[in-house]
């Protein structure tokens, strides 16, 4: 007889619950794909009412077949409008799903600085917030946290997916440190020198996550950890001093808090997006998915911890610092590092160029408060500024 109470083995002794309905945003991405395979597992659990997309038409018009959606939103281009929904174009439609669907939750799965907007929205509508977007936490985190009803934002990044889980039934007040873990990347131990030679395919090449290209770039750069250090401050309210980047290789502790007493509370789990997503939109349950991997430790799974290395990976330290210094530090951070990273995907610009790019335009900056307006105004000069500065040593 089976020791361990297995909710799906007894399913037919609780009243099935309604499905919680989703909007998934930036559904056509990795993290958007992921969450449409979380659903696929859990249909009587999750229903998704509305989709939107950057530019991915054919795939967009696929899923919301598929799922059969109520809404769907695409930012460029036209789509048809597919059987039942009804279609939203241009630069808001991410926002106006947000504001016409009939949903619990929403996920945003945008990529960049342009997901802030949807995330205004569903604070706005009072929807539940599953938060893949960081980028809206390291913009304008002051703004968007002082919008947000307590629990209304659930982190989907996997290191914030797992202080949640190491909080509940405890607060962040009584956290005395957070290790925020980092794989280190596809180029972890590698010199400057070897640095200034690699390729595009070789970054994007992560050697735990499976990511879109963009956020891949920042994990071997390690500014990805350095917006989620500023995303724990933002989401739980610790301080910078507070929050300690550690890498571990093996990617399977996401976080850990030490508490007050020294008493380190983590979670622990194979590396996969669904696990977070899932909780996310599905939060407190706990749904069991027959492919998910687990650990087995009897097995002789070993577990490591090093500093990270900052003198070579130079991006977390510019992290820390435009996250010290507050007020537009981090929007301009961000929207430089956009702009540097899409300029190496291209090839136009080296892998070490995106920390020089990202330098020059936070030392050019004139700081103001981040509210909103200056957020979208700096934000903006960042891009143009970076442009400039890449312009100067593209190849
Ligand atoms: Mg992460």
């Amino acid at each position: 007889m089976s020791t361990t109470f297995d909710r799906e083995d007894v399913s037919g002794l609780f009243d099935d619950p309604e499905p919680i309905r989703v909007v998934i945003l930036g559904s056509t991405g990795s993290v958007g794909a992921q969450a449409l395979e979380v659903v696929r597992s859990h249909r009587q659990r999750f229903r998704v009412v509305g989709l939107a997309a950057r530019s991915d038409a054919e795939s967009l018009a696929q899923q919301a077949k598929e799922f059969e959606v109520d809404l769907v939103g695409i930012v460029e281009g036209e789509l048809e409008p597919p059987p039942g929904a009804k279609v939203i174009t241009g630069e808001r439609s991410a926002a106006e799903i947000v504001e016409e669907a009939t949903a619990e939750v929403v996920l945003n799965a945008v990529l960049g600085a342009a997901g802030l907007e949807a995330t205004l929205a569903t604070l706005k509508t009072g929807k539940t917030l599953a938060l893949a977007n960081k980028e809206s936490l390291v913009a304008a985190g002051e703004y968007v946290m002082a919008k947000a009803g307590p629990g209304q934002i659930r982190p989907v990044d996997s290191e914030h997916s797992a202080m949640w889980q190491a909080l509940e039934g405890t607060s962040p007040d009584r956290v005395s440190k957070v290790y925020l873990t980092a794989s280190g990347g596809p180029f972890r131990g590698r010199s400057r020198n070897e640095l200034e030679r690699v390729t595009v395919e070789e970054a994007v090449a992560h050697p735990v996550w499976n990511m879109g290209r963009k956020i891949s770039v920042d994990s071997a750069t390690l500014m990805n950890k350095g917006f989620e250090v500023i995303e724990a401050h933002f989401l739980f309210g610790f301080t910078y001093d507070e929050i300690e980047v550690v890498i571990h290789p093996e990617g399977l502790i996401h976080a850990m808090i030490e508490m007050a007493d020294t008493s380190v509370l983590a979670a622990v789990y194979y590396p996969d997006m669904r696990l977070p997503i899932q909780l996310a939109l599905g939060w407190p349950e706990r749904f069991r998915t027959a492919d998910m991997n687990r650990i087995s430790f009897s097995e002789g799974t070993s577990l490591s911890f090093h500093e990270p290395d900052v003198d070579t990976f130079r991006c977390l330290s510019l992290a820390y610092d435009a996250a010290r210094r507050g007020d537009t530090y981090p929007a301009v951070l961000n929207a430089a590092n956009e702009v540097a990273v899409a300029h190496f995907l291209e090839e136009k610009i080296g892998f070490l160029d995106i920390e020089r790019v990202v330098e020059e335009v936070l030392d050019s900056h004139s700081p103001g408060a981040a509210d909103l307006e200056n957020v979208i105004e700096q934000d903006q000069w960042a891009r143009d500024r970076a442009a400039e500065v890449t312009g100067k040593i593209e190849r």
